[in-house]
């Protein structure tokens, strides 16, 4: 045996909050070593006494084994000068001294063994809504600074009892410095209310039986959950579901349906492998399942999904909810707590000002909410490719591992407007915040600035580089604008559909590739260098530059953002040199809205677009399926759906020559035409519009004899579309799709971030670049 010295190991990444230092501790002891471990601002530290050799075994049983839901990023084992006495191993109290450089612990679903406890009747924490652990329990969203205690989480004023203390104090409990713990002696309290001012009851047990009596009544109770306040719902319920959607003013767009279990979920939908343990992972995201023919428990599909064929379903991800599910045994709606076009309602005097305009009692406890989260979406294509739809709860903030060598920047990239989202670089962690929702209120733009704030605050950080959307009309660009001018720095302005391309390469760690990539960049919309509405692009990236070579030929774009929230108006523009098929859609609009916008698109001078969005809202519109969207993309959502539930599928594809740089979609419109007077079948044309477009994909892909091929922007959400891409060209060309990131607009701070990372040093000669008129290509 060697002799013994005092060793110093730092660990940083995911390591706070995940059980880093009871693990620490647990191992210590096994080996008998002494000294201490500690949080700090920049990860855990740990000072032991061991010979040489055990300091490096329990260093590798460290990196090697760490606990479940640890990330490390950085590891080092040092000898110290100096060897310092010890007399146990113990875990010592934080260190505040220095600025926050770590990753940030997102909240984790309940965990099996906490479930256990819940339905263990001689357990002391049966029935107690609140039960967590280690390895599981809220993090992100109550979190008011860092390193991570208890003392700076919103549970700083909740005293454990004496057997949670004893449990907190004893190394060999899974709950041994659990920041959260809590149980029915030292409870965090509940209360329903029947009105704001009206509580009528603190009690769980009596709660939960009286939610239950209300939820199989028909009535909507608002439940407070991790990230905000859920909607729920008996979802077998009809006429509750209908109530719901007339009170939110939400009248199609798809609601989740949380089931208790994955027993009770498989009698209503297709459940593959992949799903289940999506649906039972710690993030515990909402699922898109395909239903099955018939749903044995009897949930009203049409009424939660209009014209989909798919379903969101989830798992209760707290005990709360856990119980709610369990209690009831039947499928609820759960929905997000907010009014129309607001964001998620978090803070308690909000949910009793606000959401008895929509819900009959409101579930609220004394645990704060910080961060506000919706739920995570995710679905899986037939071909099992994974499509992030929203990445909130459970998935953000972090961007792991960082992409970005830029290891002296501190950088703020904005996002954009509809499907909001900012980017943070700072010492090396790279976070990419839960999705924000669309700015057009001003509720959502308190929400931003909070969140924003909360990041900035918790880092105690400064951007010193702004990054924004060209988009002089965004919210989001004019705080960055405003940001930038506080802190006295000169913002730049990243083109939307570029920072797309810059994301998915990014994500796919091609940004450093010398041979070319294929982009196309298809979504609703993002202002274009040359001032028109873009949305249907093609991009060549060679040698870190980035040239647009092609697009979807321009139409006008009527009335701004009228247009997307109208398919009948992509419609009409769409016919505009189809004079003598106008009179199919003429009957959607009334005789002076039909004059109006024929004067409207006649315009000499007209803003244009060349968005894939409205092109297939346009076709939606023109075969009658939706005229309005009352949610961003439901014309296309629905066109997708009737062409994957097309019977019959026909390998006929509409024409989409490319000339002179565009892609000229009349001969596609005009067959597509022909089908619709032929009486074609509705489904088989709306499969032949996705199968002409990803033949477009295979031709354009020989056209360039480029042979890597990159995806980004909201259509890319459509699991046909990408399944019919993979098919056509897998076995060929190489495909890169988003992987931890939705292909929407929640991509484009870090999309932004991307671009910025190209600029080489900050310099301004790229800067410019960036920003340069199109690269034509002949
Ligand atoms: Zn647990
Ligand atoms: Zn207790």
């Amino acid at each position: 045996m060697g002799p013994m010295h005092s060793f110093h190991i730092h660990i940083n990444g995911l390591v706070q909050g995940v059980g880093f230092r009871p693990f620490v501790c647990q191992l210590a002891e096994e080996m008998e070593l002494k000294g201490c471990v500690s949080n700090a601002n920049d990860g855990v530290h740990i000072t032991f006494n061991a010979t040489t050799a055990i300091a490096e075994s329990f260093y590798a049983s460290i990196i090697s084994k760490p606990p479940i839901n640890a990330i490390i990023t950085y590891h080092h084992l040092k000898q110290l000068a100096q060897t310092e006495n010890f007399g146990s191993f113990t875990i010592q109290q934080s260190n505040t001294d220095t600025r926050p450089d770590l990753l940030l612990t997102p909240d984790i679903a309940m965990c099996h063994q906490c479930r256990l406890d819940v339905i263990t009747t001689h357990n002391k924490r049966y029935q107690y809504p609140f039960t967590t652990c280690l390895n599981c329990g809220p993090r992100y969203s109550i979190v008011s600074a860092l390193p991570y205690d208890r003392a700076a989480t919103t549970m700083a004023n909740l005293t454990m009892c004496n057997s949670c203390n004893q449990e907190y104090q004893n190394i060999h409990d899974r709950r041994h410095f659990s920041q959260t713990n809590s149980c029915n002696n030292c409870a965090i309290q509940m209360h329903l209310y029947k009105s704001a001012k009206l509580c009528i009851s603190d009690e769980t047990q009596e709660i939960i039986d009286l939610v239950n009596e209300q939820l199989k009544a028909g009535k909507i109770i608002a439940v407070k959950g991790i990230g905000g306040y859920l909607l729920l719902c008996d979802a077998t319920n009809e006429i509750a579901i209908t109530t719901l959607r007339t009170r939110k003013q939400r009248p199609t767009k798809p609601f989740a349906v949380l089931y208790a279990d994955i027993e009770m979920a498989v009698a209503d939908v297709q459940l593959r492998p992949q799903e289940i343990s999506l649906l039972k992972d710690k993030a515990a995201p909402i699922v898109l399942c395909e239903l099955k023919p018939i749903a044995q428990n009897a949930i009203c599909k049409q009424a939660i999904a209009p014209d989909l064929d798919k379903i969101g379903l989830l798992l209760p991800y707290t005990p709360l909810l856990w119980m709610i599910a369990e209690k009831i045994s039947k499928p609820l709606i759960a929905t997000s707590g907010n009014l129309s076009g607001s964001p998620i309602i978090f803070k308690d005097d909000e949910a009793l000002s606000n959401l008895f305009d929509v819900a009959d009692y409101v579930l609220t406890y004394d645990r704060d909410i910080l961060m506000p989260q919706d739920d995570s979406v995710i679905q899986f294509t037939d071909r099992g490719q994974k499509i992030i739809i929203r990445r909130s709860r459970g998935l953000a903030p972090n961007y792991f591992p960082n992409p970005f060598e830029m290891h002296d920047s501190v950088a703020l990239a904005t996002g954009a407007e509809l499907k909001s989202s900012f980017a943070l670089l700072d010492k090396n962690n790279l976070f990419v915040s839960q999705y924000l929702g669309d700015q057009g209120t001003l509720e959502s733009q308190l929400c931003y600035q909070e969140t924003l704030n909360h990041f900035i605050n918790l880092l105690q950080t400064k951007p010193r580089e702004i990054l924004i959307d060209k988009h002089p009309e965004y919210f989001v660009a004019r705080a960055g604008k405003q940001q930038a001018k506080a802190l006295s720095i000169t913002p730049m302005y990243i083109q939307h559909h570029k920072a797309h391309f810059g994301a998915v390469l990014a994500e796919n760690n091609l940004l450093h590739r010398k041979e070319p990539i294929l982009g196309f960049i298809w979504d609703g919309a993002g202002y274009g260098d040359d001032g028109h509405i873009w949305g249907g692009e093609i991009f060549i990236y060679e040698n870190k530059e980035m040239y647009r070579v092609a697009h979807l030929d321009y139409f006008p774009q009527l009335l701004g953002d009228k247009m997307s929230k109208e398919p009948r108006l992509s419609a009409l523009s769409l016919l505009k040199d189809f004079p003598n098929k106008q009179y199919i859609i003429q009957k959607y609009f009334s005789n002076i809205e039909w004059q109006y916008y024929h004067q409207l698109i006649q315009q000499d001078q007209p803003l244009l677009t060349s968005s894939m969005g409205r092109f297939l809202d346009g076709i939606a519109a023109i075969l009658g399926i939706r005229l309005y969207n009352t949610y961003e993309g439901e014309a296309s959502m629905q066109l997708e759906a009737l062409a994957r539930t097309c019977a019959y599928k026909s390998y006929d594809s509409y024409s989409i020559p490319l000339v002179n740089n565009r892609l000229d979609w009349k001969p596609f419109l005009a067959e597509l035409l022909e089908d619709w007077l032929q009486k074609e079948e509705t489904g088989l044309i709306a499969w032949k519009v996705f199968y002409s477009l990803a033949k477009t994909i295979v031709q354009l892909s020989h056209h360039y004899f480029i042979d890597s091929l990159a995806f980004s922007g909201g259509v890319f959400q459509n699991a046909l579309l990408v399944d019919l891409i993979i098919e056509l060209l897998s076995h060929k060309r190489h495909l890169y799709f988003h992987q931890q990131l939705s292909a929407n607009d929640e991509c484009i701070g870090f999309g932004q971030m991307a671009c910025y990372s190209l600029t080489n040093n900050y310099n301004n000669h790229y800067r410019e670049k960036i920003n340069e008129p199109d690269y034509k290509l002949q």
